[in-house]
């Protein structure tokens, strides 16, 4: 799967993003196409079945192609993941998210609640034997574009996480509907922005009681998914500016040979074995106790180095680090995304910080 995983990103993903750009265009078949759309599904659920290190070395692999796409599959593999596990929604979904016939989404944030997540107000109410929810999420990913969305909300108006919930959406479904679609700094091919939800037929997927505790586990995974595909842009980052150094020419020597030029990429190189040790690590812990704060150091760490590893890269390349035709700048800009992405840096710490406080 990590050999398919780089072959993916080297062959349909990186000779075609500026063209799902230009065109502001998901690339549904290439997904679907890619074999990476049930990494985490049970075979029996026509999944690959893998373990949690062996799904991130596909997500660092993911991150060398473009970081939002391999976020979009990262969103996308949990979603299958956990419909897989659902009786009832296994039956219908399973299978079509596992082969990318079908796209997942998790929905969570809304208009005046981030980094806060108790503070959603999006209200789920029983209804005959279903469920019908309303309110608005922010920050949609796959927006319009999902065919089926997992929705965090509230259960009551009392205040809290106790009753928390989890329910699943069709996209076809009456009621929902996506008012705004963001404008961003890259990365136009993946529609984000709002949805809004009209007394909307929903599935439960976790009730009060479990829902906090099932998106914090869902988030986990995802967050150290964005790890291993920041180390993956920051080993793809490394690699042009060392081809790139080691072709041009200054003062009668390639770049590579000057020694301000090596420091600075040895610098991005151990960085980058940091933010491996540190993903990897994490992985091997996900669903032990220790998991939550090794995730939390690997989500607050790998961005950061890899916006850091960046920007050192396009520094090495002078004004050619600028142009579109090398993918730094691009990168820059996907870097940042990922420090924000399934939890800021600041959130990671407040989970480290927990975490010493408790020892
Ligand atoms: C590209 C992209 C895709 C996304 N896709 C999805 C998606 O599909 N589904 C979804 O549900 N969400 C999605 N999100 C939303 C994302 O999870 C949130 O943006 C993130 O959790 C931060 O919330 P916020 O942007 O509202 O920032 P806020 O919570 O408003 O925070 C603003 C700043 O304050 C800091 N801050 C907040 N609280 C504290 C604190 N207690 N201590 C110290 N500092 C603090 C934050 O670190 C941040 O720097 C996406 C975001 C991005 C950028």
């Amino acid at each position: 799967m990590q050999t398919r995983a780089a072959a993916f990103a080297r062959e349909q993903v990186i000779p075609a993003v500026d063209g799902w750009e230009r065109e502001a265009r998901y690339p549904r078949a290439a997904v679907a196409g890619s074999g990476l759309t049930g990494l985490f599904c049970p075979a029996g659920a026509g999944g690959a079945g893998l373990s949690y290190p062996e799904g991130m070395a596909v997500f660092e692999e993911l991150g060398r192609g473009d970081a939002a796409l391999a976020f979009s599959l990262s969103m996308h593999n949990a979603v299958a993941a956990a419909v897989a596990g659902h009786a009832g929604l296994a039956e219908r979904w399973a299978r079509p998210l596992a082969a990318g016939e079908a796209l997942g989404g998790f929905s969570l944030t809304e208009p005046h609640a981030g980094s806060d997540a108790t503070a959603i107000t999006t209200i789920a109410e029983p209804d005959g034997d279903g469920w019908r929810v309303s309110g608005r999420k922010a920050w949609v990913s796959l927006a319009g574009e999902a065919d089926l969305f997992l929705v965090v909300c509230k259960t009551s108006e009392e205040p809290g996480h106790r009753d928390i919930a989890i329910v699943a959406v069709e996209r076809s479904a009456p009621g929902v509907s996506f008012p705004v679609i963001y404008r961003k700094a890259c990365a136009d091919f993946l529609p984000i922005g709002e949805m809004e939800l009209d007394e909307v037929p929903a599935t439960l997927l976790a009730p009060a009681g479990q829902g906090m505790r099932a998106a914090l586990a869902a988030i986990d995974v995802a967050r150290c998914d964005i790890a291993a595909i920041a180390a993956g842009l920051h080993a793809e980052a490394l690699d042009v500016a060392v081809a790139y150094t080691a072709e041009r020419t200054a003062f009668g020597r390639p770049l590579l040979e000057l020694q301000a030029i090596q420091f600075a990429l040895a610098d991005v190189a151990t960085e980058l074995e940091a933010s491996r040790l540190l993903y990897r690590r994490a992985a091997e812990r996900l669903g032990t106790p220790e998991g939550p704060v090794a995730v939390a150091h690997a989500k607050r760490f790998c961005p950061d180095a890899a916006l850091r590893g960046a920007v050192a890269c396009s520094e090495a390349l002078g004004a050619y680090g600028w142009l579109l035709d090398h993918p730094l700048a691009r990168m820059i800009a996907l870097a940042k995304m990922l420090q924000v992405v399934d939890g800021t840096a600041e959130i990671q710490r407040l989970v480290i910080g927990r975490w010493l406080a408790s020892r």
